[in-house]
């Protein structure tokens, strides 16, 4: 068997290094014979940062949810190092065009997913190095490091490694220590990819990141992954489709530094591919995040992952070592900070001009609806440093985003104003544009995220200029005034509406919510509006200050009520309103769910909604009793027809006819599909059966036509139905793939209509477009004294959604 070469970069000049030791010598094992966990990467880092602190210095910049540290490694030359707030001011002046800085930044994060771990072990011979022999490359340079974005998905593959490791290790791939199992290392603890999460912003690390990030605004950042075993190294340039926004010397450099990645691999006889696979579109990664603000961002990837082990036989009978990995890795990240060190001044001035250059063709976004939904959004383009404004009034006309055709909308000063003339201009049109144009269709992850879309609002993009006034925060004041009304009303329409409820469940109150529109003093209340009688909670010690509290907690408006007699409508004493209760929440884990898609669950009642779960691990399912629990959750997954066997599907029924209440998603729904008793039918479907006489080479091309990489639909809303509490119409949703069930006998809450197949943003395939053509999205079904509600789209995908959210709070609070 050949061995894949070893790199000869570990045997130092021991002369020169003086006293700095390197990872080998300071960890006690030579570098690649184990993992190394992180907390012993945290030491090396505070061991170099001790003995060299004119030259490194190390910041801690966050905590992970199980508390690891994050950290940010800075190194340069000792005259840098003295200068380095002023260098980076300098810096971004340059964005204005008010400063010839003549220094570059290179920014490195290692391990963003935790299994790849390779990243983190190269990260350290990298940085020793850059402090040792490779020191020259740092005169005109700031390095950044991240040696490890990812500590506790890294963590738990390194421990888990650890334990069901053979000694010596076993390059057999049936061993065990290749076989991490469903809870995997991949993502971070509530299982999310904190790769698919830059532009959303959904996580602990990454908002902590972000803040150190906009700081520095790099002109090189580069992420270390690794792809499957099989696969030799990926690096720059990227594939297509690339985003419009992206410069020619964005697209130039990258070759520039793929080329010298070249030139180390091939002579050491290593393999590589480029401009394959990798695209740059999706804006949420590690490498489009980067680019769109003005960087040169890029992915390189390993093969290994965390079926790689210390050692395993590939495809072809080779074995790749961790060590292989490292030398990889190694050899790429300085092969990187190189080419940067004799590119300062081009990398300084094309950093100026991606700034400069501000003609899009829309020129503002004008968002109007619901003033949570615009403070959600406001509070994201706040961390992304992308500024906006309140309009005035007056009538622009352009894209409008409801019809997808040219139209009007008014502007107020109620309106958000998103202008793409402004510093993060580029970043502004990619999230707010209404279809991203697509070089390609083959892309590696989804083809649209519009935020307008996404959060909900009434939108316009404009080519126009548009009258502007400065944003002002909101004075109100919240609290409950008067502590001896009869009662008080809230509107429900809102993931924030959802957050106060879920506060006041938690506190033992009792809340009523309204099933009919009704009118009070003169207002009117749709259906899902919150009703909290003072008499319903005579039991409740604190009653008034819990609500007081909730009320400027959530900055959520109360109104008091001092009669239960409506002028219109039910009365609150009528069966038309329906009394809330603390509700006791399951959800399944394990293998017939995805763990992203159970994470996002896990993630939604922990971190947005602030509710109590319980996890039920399939292993054990069978032996729980259900009765315990009001609601049981099935995330999305592929395992679901081997699981929901007749027994388990029995049981289900069993229970819900008694009164519980399932939300099937995605598919979990096929799988419920498959058995007796479930009112959801799957579309039945002919495929396009003519002859294909396509060249074989345009195969890919072929299964694209069955394919929706994300692509955004405009749905018909029932917003009577209790599932659409709080929605105006148009909703759009997210569709991820061409899951398709017929209209339901009743309760269809959300659905295509005729016509509603064809995305208003992103990519469908032909085939695809058919198969989804009037089909269901959200809906419910009465089963004797409970409820099933269907979900075949993702309300709750990577947490990025906002306007989804309120119908997976819906299918907890509201139908009943
Ligand atoms: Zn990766």
């Amino acid at each position: 068997m050949k061995k894949l070469v070893h790199a000869l970069l570990f045997i130092l000049p021991l002369a020169l290094i003086g006293q700095l030791k390197s990872p080998s010598e300071f960890l006690g094992y030579e570098l690649g014979t184990q993992f190394t966990r992180h907390h012993q990467v945290v030491d090396y880092y505070q061991y170099l940062a001790q003995q060299e602190p004119k030259r490194m210095q190390l910041m801690q910049y966050g905590e992970t949810n199980e508390r690891r540290p994050l950290l940010l490694a800075y190194i340069s030359t000792e005259s840098n190092m003295k200068n380095l707030e002023e260098i980076r001011k300098v810096h971004l002046k340059n964005i204005h065009g008010e400063a010839a800085p003549n220094k570059a930044i290179v920014w490195l994060s290692y391990n963003v997913h935790g299994n790849e771990s390779v990243s983190t072990e190269a990260s350290m011979q990298t940085i020793y190095e850059l402090l040792t022999n490779k020191k020259d490359y740092l005169e005109d340079l700031v390095i950044i490091m991240d040696p490890c974005i990812n500590p506790d998905g890294r963590d738990r593959y390194v421990n888990w490694y650890n334990q069901y490791k053979n000694s010596p290790f076993n390059v057999d791939p049936n061993s065990k220590e290749h076989h991490e199992g469903w809870w995997s290392g991949r993502s971070n603890h509530y299982m999310f990819d904190l790769n698919r999460d830059w532009a959303w912003l959904t996580q602990v690390e990454s908002r902590h990141r972000l803040k150190q990030y906009n700081k520095w605004l790099p002109h090189v950042h580069v992420d270390f992954h690794e792809q499957g075993v099989d696969n030799p190294y990926y690096f720059a340039p990227a594939a297509e489709p690339y985003h419009e926004v992206i410069t020619d010397f964005q697209r130039d450099f990258q070759e520039t530094i793929g080329k010298n990645h070249a030139k180390y691999f091939d002579a050491n006889g290593w393999f590589y591919f480029t401009k394959e696979r990798f695209d740059l579109l999706y804006p949420s990664y590690g490498d489009t995040y980067p680019t769109y603000n003005g960087g040169i961002g890029m992915t390189y990837e390993q093969g290994g992952s965390g079926r790689a082990g210390l050692g395993i036989i590939n495809r072809i009978g080779d074995t790749l070592t961790l060590k292989d990995r490292i030398a990889h890795h190694h050899t790429t990240g300085l092969s990187t900070v190189e080419v940067a060190s004799k590119n300062v001044e081009k990398l300084n001035t094309e950093f100026r001009k991606f700034y400069s250059q501000k003609n899009f063709t829309h020129q503002n976004f004008i968002l109007n609806g619901n003033t949570d939904k615009l403070e959600a959004l406001a509070n994201l383009l706040d961390q992304h440093q992308i500024k906006y404004d309140k309009g005035t009034n007056a009538s622009y006309k352009g894209f409008y985003y409801a019809t997808s055709k040219t139209g009007t909308l008014r502007a107020s000063e109620n309106s958000l104003i998103v202008s793409t003339d402004q510093t993060r201009g580029s970043l502004a049109k990619v999230l707010f544009e209404p279809k991203a144009m697509l070089s390609d269709s083959v892309t590696y992850d989804i083809t649209a995220w519009s935020l307008p879309y996404a959060y909900g609002l009434d939108a316009l993009a404009t080519e126009s200029n548009v009258q502007k006034t400065t944003f002002q925060p909101s004075n109100s004041t919240y609290g409950i005034g008067d502590t001896n009304s009869y009662g008080y009303l809230a509107d429900w329409n809102s993931m924030k509406d959802a957050k106060f409820l879920a506060e006041l469940l938690n506190h033992k109150i009792r809340v009523r919510y309204a099933q009919k529109p009704f009118s009070l003093d003169g207002v009117n209340y749709d259906r899902g509006s919150l009703i909290i009688i003072s008499a319903d909670n005579k039991n409740v010690p604190d009653f008034t200050q819990i609500l007081d509290r909730a009320s400027k907690k959530f900055a959520k408006s109360l109104t008091p009520a001092n009669t239960g007699f409506v002028e219109s409508g039910k009365d609150f004493g009528s069966s038309y309103v329906e009394v809330l209760q603390e509700l006791k929440i399951a959800v399944l884990s394990g293998e017939p769910a995805s763990t992203l898609r159970f994470g996002e669950i896990w993630h939604f009642f922990e971190q947005q909604l602030n509710y109590p779960i319980t996890v039920l691990d399939e292993s054990y399912f069978n032996r729980v009793d259900l009765s315990k629990y009001d609601i049981l959750i099935l995330p999305d997954g592929w395992g679901y027809y081997s699981f929901i066997t007749e027994k388990v599907a029995q049981k289900i029924k069993d229970w819900v006819s008694n009164g519980g209440k399932l939300i099937a998603m995605g598919g979990a729904v096929d799988g419920l599909a498959k058995q007796k008793g479930f009112g959801v039918k799957e579309k039945e479907y002919q495929r396009d059966s003519t002859v294909n006489l396509q060249a074989f080479d345009t195969s890919e091309r072929e299964y694209i036509k069955s394919t929706i990489s994300g692509a955004i639909f405009k749905t018909t809303v029932d917003t009577t139905n209790p599932l659409a509490y709080g929605y105006e119409e148009p909703y759009f949703t997210l569709k991820l793939g061409d899951r398709s069930y017929e209209y339901l006998d009743g309760g269809n809450a959300v659905y295509l209509a005729e016509g509603q197949n064809i995305p208003v943003s992103g990519f469908a395939g032909s085939e695809a477009k058919k198969k989804i053509a009037e089909t269901l999205i959200f809906g419910t079904e009465r089963m004797g004294r409970g409820h099933v509600i269907y979900m075949i789209d993702n309300p709750l995908f990577r947490g990025f959604w906002e306007n989804g959210k309120l119908f997976f709070a819906n299918a907890l609070f509201m139908v009943n």
